[in-house]
This record gives structure tokens, C-alpha cells and sequence, in this order.
């Protein structure tokens, strides 16, 4: 699995490390991790991503290293490596404007990554493990097939990309091979309290706030196996909230009873709606997502669709009700 990838980082000097648009602590953690290995083997690295990394998570990026693509001085900067690795996404729309700065520099690119459904020539060498419950995990695997040392601050950084991507060992995705590396990550120092607080324990204010309007929004279809949340920019504005402030909040919705599928409508700022799809096991929300030219795993994927929210709504829920999950037979 990993010599191609070896030889790929063997072969450069300097590298820009990227990952997916709202980077979640997958992304945020594998890019540390691997950020520190590239260094420890006398690397160049550079983290660049399009978009900001979430306030609970700037944690990981002590001496605020990560680049936003499009601030003053990343386009020289990207000038300056010579190949780039993605990490946690696999499709040129995930990755957001950078994507579009690496083709027209024809960088040459490893992608190491857990999604499905990979996209043909988006990388030239791939690293993709669909059964890896996250991507800090693959990159944990990498460095240890590597030899390398995994210090504390990488033990940290890929621990937090496990829970996020595991609801701290809690989604059907948790098997024993994570749990393993999460304890080897403990031998090397993490605090699972520590960081479970950390990352899942710093909720602002405005998340708070926002609890109570999105909740008021539930509804149900199907018996009760299908249910509905929504959030308007209106109510994240009248919390002081940021949209990063509702991660997580579909997870308490499928912790219903009965619930087969959740789906989650967020209004953005670029006037279409995100929707973000969990599954308890019976219903595929990969190929949901899909349909509507989104991505993800089968219990968790996302997609977005035009406006306006009620549109969305419709569309979606009626494409959702013929699922054989949800027939009353
Ligand atoms: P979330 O609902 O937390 O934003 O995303 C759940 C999963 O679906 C994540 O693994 C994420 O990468 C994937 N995902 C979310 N939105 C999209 C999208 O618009 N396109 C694709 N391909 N995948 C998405
Ligand atoms: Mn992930």
C-alpha cells in the first residue's frame, strides 16, 4: 500500500500538504501528522487549504502555520514545492480553489485518502482505503510502515483526526484496528480526555444559541424513520454563530430512536444549500449524496443543491421516500 507513496515523497524536496473545504479535525489532523513526518525525514512542507480551519481546531496549528489559498503571498509560495499531497478528499470540487492552482501548476500529486468513490485522474498516485475509519488513521499506518518516530505532537494531531471521524469511537466505523492505533497514539503520549475536550468540548456560545432554533425546525417523514433538521443563515446570524458551529448537530438527531436517516439543510452564504446525510445502517447515504452529485461514506455523506430551502427540501425528502428502508411493509 504505501511504496508508491514512499517513493513519491523520496522523489521531492518540497511539498504543499491540502485537504477538503471546511476542513474537519480529519483533515486539520492528517495534514499535521503528516506535515511533522515530511519534516522528520528533512522535507519542506507547506499547509495550504481553501478554506479557514474552524476555531476548535486551531489547537493543532500552534504557530499558525496553515495558509489559506488566496491570501497574500500563497501564489509565489506555491511556486516554491514541487509536489503536493492531499489528504481526505478524492474530487477536484471538495477541494476548493487550490485544486485549480495545482493543475495549472501541473503539480504532481498523492492523494492518501478514505472516501469512496474516487475520482479518475485526480492524483497519480492514490493511497485509498475505504475500510480506514479515518483519514489520520491511513496516515498513523504510513508512518509507522515508514519507520518514522511518531512524536507527541503527531500522536495528537492524528488521535484527533481519529475521533472526529469516529465520533470518538462511537460510529460504525470504529473496528480494532483503529482502536489499536488510538492506543498506540495513548503510548505516545495523548490524553483521550484531554483531546476529546478539546475537540468535541469547545463549543462557543453561539452553538449553544443555535441549539435551541434548528431543534424547533425537526420534523419527521416515514414513519419516523426519515428526520428532517434545518438551519437558515438568519438563524445562525441571530445566534452570533458561524456555520462550523453546527457540527456535530446531526448526530444528536440520529440518535432517535427509529431514525434511519437524517438530513440536514444548512442555507450558505453562497445561496445553495448544504445538506449533510448520517445513516444508522439501513439506508446507503453515499449513494443519496451521489444522485445529487455529492460524496461521502455510506453511513455519512454530503451534498449541496440549489435553493431556495423549501425546493431543497422537497426535492430530497421526495427522493428519499421511495427508499426501500422507509417502505411500511
Ligand atoms: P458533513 O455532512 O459532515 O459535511 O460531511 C459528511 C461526509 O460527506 C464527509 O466525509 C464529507 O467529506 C462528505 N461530503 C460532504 N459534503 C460533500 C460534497 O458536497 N461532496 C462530496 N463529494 N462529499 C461531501
Ligand atoms: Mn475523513
Amino acid at each position: 500500500m504505501w511504496s508508491a507513496i514512499r517513493q513519491f515523497i523520496d522523489r521531492h524536496d518540497a511539498f504543499v500538504v491540502t485537504s477538503h473545504i471546511n476542513p474537519d479535525g480529519d483533515a486539520i489532523g492528517s495534514e499535521v501528522g503528516l506535515a511533522l513526518f515530511l519534516r522528520q525525514v528533512g522535507k519542506k512542507v507547506v499547509v495550504m487549504n481553501s478554506t479557514e480551519t474552524p476555531e476548535v481546531l486551531r489547537f493543532l496549528d500552534p504557530q499558525d502555520e496553515i495558509r489559506i489559498y488566496g491570501e497574500p503571498g500563497t501564489q509565489p509560495l506555491l511556486d516554491t514545492v514541487d509536489a503536493c499531497i492531499i489528504v481526505d478528499v478524492n474530487n477536484w470540487e471538495q477541494l476548493g480553489n487550490i485544486g485549480r492552482a495545482l493543475q495549472a501548476r501541473r503539480m504532481p500529486r498523492a492523494c492518501i485518502d478514505h472516501h469512496q468513490g474516487s475520482t479518475d485522474g485526480f492524483a497519480n498516485h492514490t493511497a485509498g482505503d475505504t475500510t480506514a475509519a479515518a483519514t489520520g488513521l491511513l496516515i498513523y499506518e504510513m508512518i509507522r510502515d515508514s519507520k518514522g518516530t511518531v512524536t507527541k505532537p503527531i500522536a495528537e494531531a492524528l488521535y484527533a483526526a481519529i475521533i472526529t471521524d469516529t465520533g470518538t469511537f462511537r460510529f460504525s466505523n470504529t473496528d480494532s484496528r483503529v482502536l489499536r492505533a488510538a492506543s498506540e497514539l495513548c503510548d505516545a503520549g495523548v490524553s483521550p480526555f484531554e483531546m476529546h475536550r478539546k475537540v468535541f468540548g469547545s463549543k462557543s456560545w453561539g452553538a449553544g444559541r443555535l441549539l435551541g432554533p434548528v431543534f424547533s425546525t425537526l420534523e419527521s417523514e416515514a414513519n419516523g424513520k426519515l428526520a428532517i433538521i434545518t438551519a437558515t443563515l438568519e438563524m445562525v446570524n441571530n445566534a452570533g454563530a458561524t456555520y462550523d458551529d453546527m457540527d456535530g448537530f446531526v448526530d444528536l438527531v440520529r440518535a432517535i430512536k427509529g431514525v434511519e436517516l437524517v438530513l440536514f439543510f444548512k442555507e450558505t452564504e453562497e445561496s445553495d444549500i448544504k445538506v449533510s446525510l448520517r445513516s444508522n445502517g439501513n439506508v446507503d447515504a453515499h449513494a443519496i449524496a451521489k444522485q445529487f452529485g455529492g460524496g461521502g461514506h455510506t453511513m455519512a455523506s454530503g451534498m449541496r443543491v440549489p435553493g431556495p430551502m423549501q425546493r431543497a427540501i422537497d426535492t430530497v425528502v421526495s427522493s428519499c421516500r421511495n427508499l426501500s428502508a422507509f417502505s411500511t411493509r
